[in-house]
Order: C-alpha cells, then sequence, then structure tokens
C-alpha cells in the first residue's frame, strides 16, 4: 500500500517561473553580496504597494523582508517580550507559536474557541483572558488549522480591545491571505484602532508554494520595524538578494500564479468535503481559506482496531491510520483540538481521492471496546 500523505504544510504546486527565472537571472548577475537587513527598497514599495492597494495606508519604512514567516514573527517575540509576558493565543492554533514561544521569553496563554460555534472569536472570552501581563494577541486569519477567516465586524471587535489594554499589541498572522474561497479576507491593517500597536506578518510559503525559499515579512509600526531590523541586523542579516528579486518577481506576476492555484485548490476542498461528508459521525468546518480541513474524529476514539489494539486517544488514532493504512494527517492536540486532525487538501487530486476513501475504510473498521 503506498503511503498518502495528508500532513505537510508545504503545497504540492511548484513555486511561480518568474521567481526560478528572477533568481537565477539575479545569481548570474552576481547579486550574491550582502543585501540590507531591512530587505530591498524595491521589496519593500511593492509590499506597501500591496497593501495601498487595499485602502491601506502602508509606507515602505514600514515593512521588514524576514527570512519566513517564522523569523518574522521570532524577531517581533525576541523585541516585544519582557519576563513573564504573556502571549494570548485563540486555539485550535498552529502549534508553530509554541515551538517558537520555547525560544523567547513569553508564556502561551489559549482561548478556547470550538467547532460548535465555527470558532468564533468571542471579545468577552477574550477580553477576561487578559491581563495587564499579556503583551501578544496573536491571531491567525485565515486560521490554520481551522481554515477560518474572521469577518471584519469581529476583527474590529478585538481590535476595539486593544484600547483597553495599552501594554498588548495585536500580531495577526496572514500567510494564507490569498488562499480564500469566496469569502472576504480583512487584513487586521484594515481596521480602526491604534495602529502603533497593530502588527501583520506574512510571506510567500503558502500563497506561492515557496516554502524553501525562506522569505516573509512584517508590516506595522515603523517604531516596531526599526527595533525588528535592528534584532534582524544582530542575528541573521538580510534575506538573499536573489531570493529577494524573485519575491519581487513573484509578486509582479501574482494574479496568474494565484489564479491557477486557486482553481485546484476550490476542487480539491470540494473533493475533502465530499470525502468527509461521506464518513459517519465526523463533522468538520468547511474552510474559508488556507487549505486544510480539520475535522473531530472524536467519535472513533474508545474504539478497538480489527486486531484488538485500543484507540484511546488522538495519537493512537493517528498512528493506526498511519501504520495500519499508510495514511499520514497531523494530530489535531498539537494545536488544542483534541479528537481533531488536520489533513491538507493542496495534494495532488489522486493522492487527495484515495486517501479520502481509506480513511473511511480505515474509520469504518473500528469497533466499540468490549
Ligand atoms: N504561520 C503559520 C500560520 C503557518 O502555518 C506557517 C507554516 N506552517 C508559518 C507561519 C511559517 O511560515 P514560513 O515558512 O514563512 O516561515
Amino acid at each position: 500500500m503506498t503511503e498518502l500523505n495528508l500532513a505537510s504544510g508545504a503545497s504540492y504546486f511548484k513555486s511561480p517561473e518568474p521567481a526560478i527565472n528572477a533568481a537565477i537571472a539575479a545569481l548570474h548577475a552576481g547579486k550574491t553580496y550582502y543585501g540590507p537587513a531591512e530587505g530591498t527598497a524595491d521589496l519593500r514599495n511593492a509590499l506597501a504597494n500591496r497593501y495601498q492597494a487595499q485602502g491601506i495606508a502602508i509606507k515602505p519604512e514600514q515593512v521588514l523582508v524576514t527570512p519566513g514567516t517564522k523569523q518574522a514573527l521570532f524577531n517581533l517575540f525576541s523585541v516585544l517580550l519582557r519576563d513573564g509576558d504573556e502571549v494570548v493565543v485563540p486555539v485550535p492554533a498552529w502549534f508553530g507559536f509554541n515551538e517558537l514561544l520555547k525560544y523567547s521569553k513569553g508564556k502561551l496563554v489559549t482561548i478556547e474557541t470550538t467547532l460548535a460555534q465555527n470558532y468564533r472569536l468571542d471579545p468577552e472570552a477574550i477580553r477576561k483572558s487578559l491581563t495587564e501581563k499579556s503583551r501578544i494577541l496573536l491571531l491567525t486569519n485565515p486560521a490554520n488549522p481551522t481554515g477560518r477567516i474572521y469577518s471584519k465586524p469581529e476583527l474590529e471587535a478585538i481590535v476595539t480591545l486593544l484600547h483597553d489594554f495599552p501594554n498588548l499589541y495585536l500580531i495577526s498572522d496572514e500567510i494564507y491571505d490569498l488562499d480564500t474561497y469566496g469569502k472576504p479576507f480583512t487584513s487586521a491593517l484594515a481596521c480602526p484602532g491604534p495602529q502603533e500597536r497593530i502588527i501583520v506578518v506574512n510571506g510567500f510559503s503558502k500563497n506561492f508554494a515557496m516554502s524553501g525559499w525562506r522569505i516573509g515579512f512584517v508590516v506595522g509600526p515603523e517604531a516596531i520595524i526599526k527595533q525588528s531590523t535592528d534584532f534582524q541586523s544582530s542575528t541573521f542579516s538580510g534575506v538573499s538578494m536573489f531570493i529577494q528579486e524573485a519575491a519581487l518577481a513573484t509578486l509582479q506576476t501574482q494574479e496568474a500564479t494565484i489564479a491557477t492555484m486557486l482553481e485546484v485548490l476550490q476542487e480539491n476542498r470540494q473533493l475533502m468535503q465530499k470525502g468527509l461528508e461521506a464518513i459517519p459521525h465526523v463533522s468538520f468546518y468547511v474552510p474559508d481559506g488556507a487549505y486544510y480541513f480539520f475535522p473531530d474524529l472524536s467519535h472513533y476514539i474508545g474504539t478497538r482496531t480489527p486486531t484488538g489494539a485500543t484507540i484511546n486517544s488522538t495519537e493512537t488514532l493517528c498512528n493506526y491510520l498511519q501504520q495500519q493504512h499508510n495514511l499520514v494527517v497531523v494530530n489535531g492536540d498539537n494545536f488544542g483540538g483534541v479528537g481533531h486532525v488536520r489533513m491538507s487538501f493542496a495534494v495532488e487530486q489522486p493522492v487527495l481521492e484515495q486517501a479520502m476513501v481509506r480513511l473511511r475504510e480505515a474509520l469504518l473498521q473500528l469497533k466499540p471496546q468490549l
């Protein structure tokens, strides 16, 4: 049985041809020296334009080019967090936040959102979780793993909270902002509020299938961009010049790239939805964005396999799917969604179709415990 893998955070698409051509041309042109730590003027301009085109007034000085979105977050955690500070995150959320915080000063505080409420953000629940130690409120929008896009009013209610917590920054991780399926996306930068404490991180890994290129960016108040640039200059320096030229070429041709990818992702999303609907006792949110489903499989926990082994946790369920059916999904416990699994639909269609058949068969073989 061949392995069917739905676990990767990277899509199967090839990086855009203009990116590849621009990188090769830049290498041949000898652009292999240190670039400016904050990013090239052209790329910062193009990134600022990306927001200006949405009616959001962003200057190039408000943009820092980083070696990936992870590093963008790490830069911000390094300059903002002090001993004892709290980073408040609605869950389910990407496990990477927790990993990064192991190497930063902050402590993770989670706020539960539920499938039953369509992962709605409740401003009052968030307010109750905030203290004078809360330094960062961290959102992903569109969210990984739930695929939830927060509506403009929902976001505005969150941004309003900043007025009552003067030490608090909002960081919105918008790395999937172009992977959307009809529901309008609003950047946190478009919400009225204390702009000196609203920061967006984003990157090229997901929107443009460029995870291996290591390029992302921060958009925010100039003071924070300056501090993060100093941190980056001392630790990493600038992103390689030829990678920045590739990123610029990607932005200049993005419409065609995105249209092609979205067409496939739309179809794949439907295929996965149909596949999940064909399995009894599975509930899920149909993602508005990103490229994952995060179904609740908890009905199948507390069962036994045909060989009599016990499935008593999300981990044993994932192990059973992998070891007995060669189907790899990600354990939702890692995202704060116990009983759920994360499945990517940014995979080849035959893999996706077979995976859904296999998932159904595997789950239907599980029997109640004696
Ligand atoms: N943020 C989120 C929400 C992600 O899902 C990921 C990748 N899985 C990252 C950041 C990391 O992105 P990058 O490759 O740009 O470091």
